[in-house]
Parts: structure tokens; C-alpha cells; sequence
């Protein structure tokens, strides 16, 4: 009699990029893979959504030069040729103006900032650029190490406005190395010469991307299920069972949990106390960012970084400095965030005050800007975005991957301490887990 022998089977919840590029990794090496989404459709974050009559992402996103991880899965998905690339500009609203700064010269005519307190923020760019030792900033808060090389009038005018724009309140619990991840990104996007950004896009955006991962994976036989919540991972048998919120259940060799940290404790009761303890003590940002389609531009600044304090978002993004306008009819598309802690009291606005409030603002920043030229407007909500890098991040709140429960993993965002929050970091997390995954699955063969 011969024997049938199944693949190790995987279940991973979160269909977003992590899910769902970790779930064609999987596969090609063999395994069974479901994917659980509690939305409608794959993508999390970067999922897209409609604005008016065109669809483009939900949260604002472009690829970088040194995004390698993103470029060789545009590859394998066949859309390198339907990835575009721009040199696009950078803005600063300070003391109630707005300022080009996006090369050298600019830089060094920013009338807000000294030629002395230029030449330290100078300064402090490229010493972050040159250091690759991030476990060091980890013990150093990144207000007191920005103070200490940039000096406190830059501190002010420039840095802490930045962090606050970054993490909200959160910004005095911020470790050094954050600073350093930003600035490393940033730094890697620039090219020589007038050191002006680079960034990319897909034509169609992450609907272009997240669509064609996910007829990628049903092709090759991995199931995608959207609108499945799960609300609980348990054991039985050696096995991971996951159960949906609809109450059925499915077991698997192995189950990886992508959702936000602080969720998993009550998602996975069988976890042990202190590990419960330590994924609940991470404290997460989320944001508020609303998707403005509007009949003109407004200063064709990709990123316009705000420094005045007050202001109800903490920068203005306009897409279409990257985007060309004809894909939107010939508007303009921005995008307005507001990064909060948990606590903050915006989180209880509705969509009538968010659009009220920015739109207030908006008149206040552009002079031609009028209502009217409002085509579209709409709020966007994720509590959970971006697990924040407090001291000693890595050592003392970092899940691990493996966790007390045999074939329970966890590989999500959190565990990302030496870089910022992208999908080229996300992808790779993805790709740092396999081998730790294939180790456990390979014993079920
Ligand atoms: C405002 C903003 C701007 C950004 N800009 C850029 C950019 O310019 N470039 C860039 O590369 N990156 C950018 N990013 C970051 C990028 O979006 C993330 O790195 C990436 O999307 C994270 O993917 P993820 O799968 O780890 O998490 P998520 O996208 O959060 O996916 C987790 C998924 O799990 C699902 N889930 C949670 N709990 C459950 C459950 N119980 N059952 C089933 N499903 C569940 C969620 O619905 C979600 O879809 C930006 C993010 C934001 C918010």
C-alpha cells in the first residue's frame, strides 16, 4: 500500500504586503498556504481605495531606488516595465511660508535656519548616513542625540517638528536609531550630483501591485481568503488551529500571525503571561490621513514637511508631483496625515470636523487654494501602524519570531528596529522568517 504524503501546511493571518509576500515564498518551496484577510481584499495598508471616480492607494506610497526587495518582486510580477521614476521636490512650511528645499542651494538659502545651524543639521545628516552601528542609538534617546550633534535652535526649528510629524506625541520615547533609519532611507534615494530625490510608482499603483500578487498566488494554489477575521489561534493535536469569526476552523502544521502586536495576546490566549506582557507593553502610533482630489496642484512639492506648530496635519503630500495628473482626469491628488498616539483626542473627530479643520488649514498655507476646487475628500483610518522604537527597543520589547507554542509564529512589523516602517523592510522581514519557518514545517514532511 502506498502512502500519501501532503505538503506541511501553513495558515497565515494578514493578507497584508507581509502576508502576502511571505504566502509566495512559502509556496514556491512546496507548502500548503491560506492566507486570512479580514478585509475585503488583500493589501493592509497598502491596499487601494476609491477617491471620487479613480482608485489609488489608500495611504500615501512610493517606491525608492534602493527599494530592492520591492523591485525584485515587481520582477517576478512581471511590472518592472510599469514602474516609473520621478525627480520630484521638497517643501518646508516654516514661520508661515513655504520653502523649496530640495538640493544644495536651496538648502543653503532656507532662510529659517543660520548658516551655522545648516551646517550642523548638514552635519548630523551625514554622520547618521555614515554610521551602520544602529544598536548603539538604541540606548540613546533621539531627542538628546539630535540636540547634542544639531544643536538646540536646529533642535527646535527643524528636528523636533520632524519627530513630531513622525510619531506624534510619542516623539520623547523615540530611540536614536529611528532617526538614523530615516535618514538612511532618505539618503539612499538621493543620487549624486544635485542630490535630488528619486522616487518611483506603479502605473495603477498598489492596486496594480497588490492585484497582481494576488492572482500570482492563486495561480500557484495558494488560497486567499478576504473577509476572514480570525479571532482565535489555539493547539489541538500538535497542530495550530485557527477559528474565524464566523466560527469555523481550520488546523494547520504551522500558523504566522502578521496582525499588529498588541493584538495577539487576546488572539492566542495559550501564550505564556510575560510574552503576553511584553507584546502588549509595545506602544503603536496610528494615523489619520485624509486623500484630497482637487481641480488644481498646490505647490508641487511631493512632500511638503510642516514646521509651524498648530497645524491640524503634520505634512502634505501631493501625489501627483510623482504621478502624472492625466491618470486622475487632470486633478491634483494629496494627501494630508496626522500620525497620533493612541490617546490622542483627534482619533474622535469625525469625517465632517477632519475635513473641516484641514481644509482651514489648507486655505491658511496656499493663498489660491479655494473650496471649490475640492473634488473629492476622504478620511482614512489605521490605529495600528507603526510599533514605536522606545530604548533598548530590540532587546527589551522585540517579539521573536518563535514563540512558546509550538508552530506559532510571529513575523510582523514590530520586529523591525533598525529601519522605517516601507514595504521594501516589510518584504524582507518576510524573507528573514522563511528559514526559521522551513526549520519547523520541514520536521512535519
Ligand atoms: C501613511 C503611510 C505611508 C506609507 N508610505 C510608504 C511608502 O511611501 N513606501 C513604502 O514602501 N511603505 C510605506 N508605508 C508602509 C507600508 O504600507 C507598510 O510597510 C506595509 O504595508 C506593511 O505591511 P504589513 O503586511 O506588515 O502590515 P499591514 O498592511 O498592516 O497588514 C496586516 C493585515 O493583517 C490584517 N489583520 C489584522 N488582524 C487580523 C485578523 N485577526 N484576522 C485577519 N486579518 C487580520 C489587517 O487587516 C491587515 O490587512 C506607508 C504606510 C502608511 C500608513
Amino acid at each position: 500500500m502506498t502512502t500519501v504524503r501532503t505538503s506541511p501546511s501553513i495558515g497565515i493571518i494578514g493578507g497584508g504586503l507581509l502576508g502576502l509576500s511571505l504566502a509566495l515564498r512559502l509556496r514556491a518551496v512546496g507548502y500548503e498556504v491560506v492566507v486570512y484577510e479580514r478585509a475585503p481584499r488583500g493589501g493592509g495598508l497598502a491596499a487601494p481605495w476609491s477617491i471620487g471616480e479613480f482608485t489609488w492607494d489608500k495611504f500615501y506610497h512610493v517606491i525608492l531606488m534602493s527599494d530592492l526587495n520591492v523591485r525584485r518582486l515587481l520582477d517576478e510580477l512581471s511590472l518592472t516595465d510599469a514602474l516609473r521614476w520621478n525627480t520630484t521636490r521638497t517643501g518646508f512650511f516654516t514661520d508661515g511660508r513655504l520653502h523649496s528645499m530640495s538640493d544644495s542651494m536651496e538648502f543653503l538659502r532656507f532662510p529659517p535656519l543660520r548658516l551655522i545651524d545648516k551646517f550642523r543639521l548638514g552635519g548630523t545628516i551625514f554622520y547618521a548616513s555614515k554610521l551602520s552601528d544602529w544598536q548603539a542609538l538604541e540606548g540613546v534617546a533621539v531627542t538628546d542625540w539630535l540636540r547634542r550633534l544639531s544643536g538646540e535652535r536646529t533642535f527646535e526649528k527643524m528636528w523636533l517638528p520632524l519627530l513630531r510629524a513622525k510619531l506624534g506625541e510619542n516623539y520623547g520615547n523615540a530611540n536614536a536609531a529611528f532617526i538614523w533609519a530615516t535618514i538612511s532611507r532618505m539618503y539612499a534615494a538621493r543620487r549624486s550630483g544635485l542630490k535630488r530625490e528619486m522616487f518611483g510608482y506603479v502605473d495603477g499603483g498598489y492596486e496594480t501591485i497588490v492585484g497582481a500578487l494576488e492572482r500570482r498566488l492563486a495561480a500557484d494554489g495558494v488560497e486567499l481568503r478576504c473577509d476572514a477575521a480570525v479571532t482565535r489561534v489555539d493547539t489541538t493535536g500538535g497542530k495550530q488551529r485557527i477559528t474565524l469569526a464566523d466560527g469555523t476552523r481550520r488546523t494547520f502544521d504551522s500558523v504566522v500571525v502578521t496582525a499588529p502586536a498588541t493584538h495577539i495576546p487576546e488572539l492566542c490566549p495559550e501564550l505564556g503571561d510575560p510574552e503576553k506582557a511584553r507584546l502588549k507593553a509595545i506602544t503603536y502610533h496610528g494615523i489619520v490621513c485624509a486623500s484630497v482630489l482637487l481641480k488644481r496642484p498646490l505647490a508641487n512639492y511631493y512632500v511638503t514637511n510642516i514646521t509651524d506648530a498648530g497645524m491640524p496635519f503634520t505634512a502634505v503630500i501631493e501625489m501627483t508631483a510623482l504621478v502624472d495628473r492625466e491618470r486622475f482626469g487632470g486633478n491634483a491628488l494629496v494627501y494630508l496625515p496626522r500620525y497620533l498616539t493612541q490617546s490622542d483626542a483627534f482619533w474622535e473627530h469625525d469625517d465632517a470636523t477632519v475635513e473641516r479643520l484641514f481644509l482651514d488649514a489648507l486655505a491658511g498655507m496656499y493663498p489660491d487654494f479655494r473650496r471649490e476646487h475640492v473634488v473629492a475628500f476622504q478620511v482614512a483610518r489605521a490605529r495600528q501602524v507603526m510599533a514605536l522604537p522606545t530604548l533598548h527597543y530590540s532587546t527589551t520589547l522585540m517579539p521573536a519570531m518563535e514563540t512558546s507554542r509550538p508552530g506559532l509564529f510571529i513575523v510582523n512589523s514590530a520586529q523591525i528596529p533598525d529601519g522605517t516602517l516601507n514595504v521594501n523592510e516589510t518584504i524582507g522581514l518576510g524573507e528573514r522568517a522563511l528559514p526559521i519557518l522551513r526549520q519547523h514545517l520541514e520536521r512535519r514532511r
